[in-house]
């Protein structure tokens, strides 16, 4: 799904207090590759600069010539306080009541709100708060209203403080929680409420990992709807994509006299995993420059975090998985692009090895290709690794030469049943033993050009 021009949704999450909005709205943008935006840390800045210079909240003309010169600022996770790192600091429950006070002023809703739009300006991000879904973005894709009971919101929030070190009796935290709600929620600027196209989360009885999930499946439901099922196929691809690939597979030429064998082994339309060896930074931009149509990529969900880049790459079709552990939400995404009649490039050996070093494959390639039932395009690619080798901070020159091999079916043992991950395991050998297949023709048909290549040298 895409928003407005292209650009990646914009996602908003509000609630009240302690209702879990900045656990998972945290993960929710981890998992999607977006940046995340604490709305309320921007408030407790304010609040924090206006403690310490022993200002009012009820002096409204002294706080805005204060506020004229404070300089807020969210770099990463980090909240900058007149380029003072202040995030540790704002979590206190004087600072929290002194935020909701002063939340009802508009001489600090006026210089929160226009930043707070402008981080989201772009798209790809999530934020929480009380009023992002409502005032700050009213426009957009996806929006979240998250709630609990106030005892659970309590017991959270009590446990949240005494991880930190700091002991509070129950019925003073939901005292605290309670005053909050009511202040947020009557005051006449940007009160808290549920926009009237928000989905409404009850969290009381659900595990982080659970709500997630289900925003996630929200989110990802949407872009199938949307966008992003057109995209993956017949659609034209994104401007920046078909900009970057030409360019891309001219200088890839020029430094790596880059080859192509058999591309036309890779289906002009409809779904097909296309699964490669993996020992280079180059490897996703070589296959995508060898192949006519656009490809959509999986990469760690640590690239997305980098400024600017993050974006760069998801523009580029590249789409975020967690190393450790199973990802659910990237099998998810995968699937969902095959599913659209997407072309997805993946390396089931994983992470990046050796020039030349076929590993076996992860349980997770197996499982899309036999779970997505797509043609599988076996694909070799040769001198990445010498180009440009993992650790290395620049590349050298060397030749490369990408070759596809004939699609493989998966579809049957799908159907054939049995205990699923043997098939899934199955699957996996039988890719890896078709690339393997696929470099000795490479080894092959270097050894016929050696003599041609020496009598060149002679
Ligand atoms: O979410 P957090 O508890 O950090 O927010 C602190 C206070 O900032 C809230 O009680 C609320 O009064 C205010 N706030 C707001 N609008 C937002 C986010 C927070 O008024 N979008």
């Amino acid at each position: 799904m895409r928003g407005a021009e292209g650009r990646e949704p914009v996602i908003t999450v509000d609630g009240p207090a302690a209702a879990g909005k900045s656990t998972v709205g945290r993960r929710l943008a981890e998992r999607l590759g977006f940046r995340f935006i604490d709305t309320g840390a921007m408030y407790r800045a304010l609040a924090l600069s206006v403690d310490a210079a022993g200002l009012s909240p009820d002096d409204e003309a002294k706080l805005r010539a204060h506020l004229e010169g404070v300089d807020v600022r969210l770099r990463g996770d980090r909240l900058l306080l007149d380029g003072r790192d202040v995030t540790a600091e704002i979590r206190t429950p004087r600072i929290s009541e002194l935020t909701s006070r002063l939340t009802r002023l508009a001489a600090v809703r006026e210089k929160i709100t226009p930043l707070q739009r402008r981080a989201a300006a772009a798209g790809g991000v999530v934020l929480e708060g009380r009023d992002t879904g409502t005032v700050v973005c009213p426009d957009a894709e996806v929006k979240f209203y998250m709630d609990a009971t106030l005892d659970e919101r309590a017991r959270r929030r009590q446990a949240e403080l005494r991880a930190r070190g700091l002991e509070a009796d129950f019925g003073t935290v939901r005292g605290e929680i309670g005053r909050r709600d009511v202040q947020d929620t009557t005051r006449a600027l940007a009160p808290l409420r549920k926009a009237d196209d928000a989905i409404e989360v009850d969290t009381s009885e659900l595990t982080i990992e659970q709500v997630v999930e289900r925003m996630l499946a929200e989110v990802e439901r949407r872009r199938g709807c949307r966008a992003e099922g057109r995209a993956a196929d017949g659609a034209p691809m994104s401007g920046l994509y078909a900009f970057a690939k030409p360019v891309a597979a001219a200088l890839l030429r020029l430094f790596f006299r880059l080859e192509a064998k058999n591309p036309d082994h890779v289906p002009s339309r409809g779904p097909v995993l296309l699964v490669a060896n993996h020992s280079s930074f180059l490897d996703p931009p070589l296959v995508g420059a060898a192949v006519s149509r656009q490809l959509w990529f999986l990469a760690k969900v640590e690239l997305f975090r980098i400024p600017l880049f993050g974006t760069l790459i998801r523009r580029l079709n590249a789409r975020p998985v967690r190393r450790q552990g199973p990802d659910p939400g990237a099998l998810r995404t995968a699937l969902r692009v095959l599913e659209a009649e997407g072309a997805l490039l993946i390396f089931p050996e994983g992470t990046r090895g050796e020039e030349g070093v076929l590993r076996p494959a992860k349980t997770g390639a197996g499982m899309l290709a036999v779970t997505s039932g797509a043609p599988v395009v076996p694909v070799y690619i040769s001198g990445s690794g010498r180009a440009w080798p993992r650790g290395r901070r620049f590349f050298r020159p060397a030749r490369i030469t990408v070759v596809f091999g004939p699609p493989l079916s998966f579809d049957g043992g799908r159907r054939a049943g049995g205990h699923r991950r043997a098939q899934y395991e199955a699957a996996g050998r039988e890719m890896m033993a078709a690339i393997a297949r696929l470099k000795d023709s490479v080894a092959a048909d270097g050894a016929r050009l050696k003599p041609r290549v020496h009598a060149q040298i002679q």
